[in-house]
């Protein structure tokens, strides 16, 4: 579903020496698999994380999803490619002026979808992660836990095959933690989902991951799925 070939990126600041964020990296996640990427702060995970939705412009390899080649792409077609990859964020990224089905019709606005389609498909959504009662809401009279779901609804909207995660636990308390981790298990479940996650939290990995990949200095220095890695010695 997610094939990252020969991957580098390398950030190049004034007057500084550049920056290797990925030396290299190889990363393929099956359809319908949560896969974690695990490592600690400046491992590259988020830049890993933003060049498989080409948010960010690898300076060599190659990432495709869902069969199709990204980087090749030119913008118009990233755009309509990226509808179908969504992302949920550490810090929620709502729009604080907007309701809570305001920030979930958002994307649908952006695709144009008519007005009595997205009212329909914003309730669906909003039942889904179990926001019904919120529509009316804005995101300041939310708890950090109410926060995501709507980021997770929103990133649902365009009907996504893969979803990123960007530390989307990170934020919160244990317990509001592990009712999230149990929602993307069932998304992953019930719609077929496929979940990359970035990570510095080995507790998240082993709550949800069927596969996880060890990130340090821009490169993974193992991968596989949770029983082999363990199994290894
Ligand atoms: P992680 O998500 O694992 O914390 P990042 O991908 O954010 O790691 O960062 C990897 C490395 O790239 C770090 O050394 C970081 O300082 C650097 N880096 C990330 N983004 C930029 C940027 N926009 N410009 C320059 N350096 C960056
Ligand atoms: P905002 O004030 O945040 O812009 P609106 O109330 O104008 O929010 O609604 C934005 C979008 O959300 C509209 O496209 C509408 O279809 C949808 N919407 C609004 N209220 C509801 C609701 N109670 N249930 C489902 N969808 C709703």
């Amino acid at each position: 579903m997610i094939e990252v070939s020969g991957l580098r990126k390398v950030y190049e600041v004034k007057g500084r020496k550049a920056v290797v964020a990925l030396g290299g990296v190889d990363l393929r996640v099956r359809e319908g698999e949560i896969y974690g990427v695990l490592g600690q702060s400046g491992a590259g995970k988020s830049t890993l994380l933003r060049c498989v939705n080409l948010l960010e412009r690898p300076t060599e390899g190659t990432v495709s999803v869902a069969g199709r080649e990204l980087t090749t792409l030119g913008e118009r077609e990233l755009r309509e490619a990226r509808q179908r990859i969504g992302m949920i964020h550490q810090h929620f990224a709502l729009l604080s002026s907007r309701t809570v089905a305001g920030n979930v019709a958002f994307p649908l606005e952006v695709m144009k979808v008519g007005k009595a389609e997205r009212a329909r498909r914003v309730a669906e959504l909003l039942e889904l992660v179990g926001l019904a009662d919120k529509a009316k809401a804005h995101p300041g009279q939310l708890s950090g836990g109410q926060k995501q779901r709507v980021g997770i609804a929103r990133a649902l909207a365009g009907n996504p095959s893969v979803l990123l995660s960007d530390e989307a636990t990170s934020a919160l308390d244990p317990g509001t933690t592990q009712s999230i981790l149990a929602l993307l298990k069932r998304l992953n479940r019930e719609l077929g989902l496929t979940i990359l996650l970035i990570t510095h939290e080995m507790s998240v990995v082993k709550a949800i991951c069927d596969s996880v990949a060890i990130m340090r200095d821009g490169l993974i220095e193992e991968s596989g799925t949770i029983p082999e890695l363990i199994a290894r010695p």
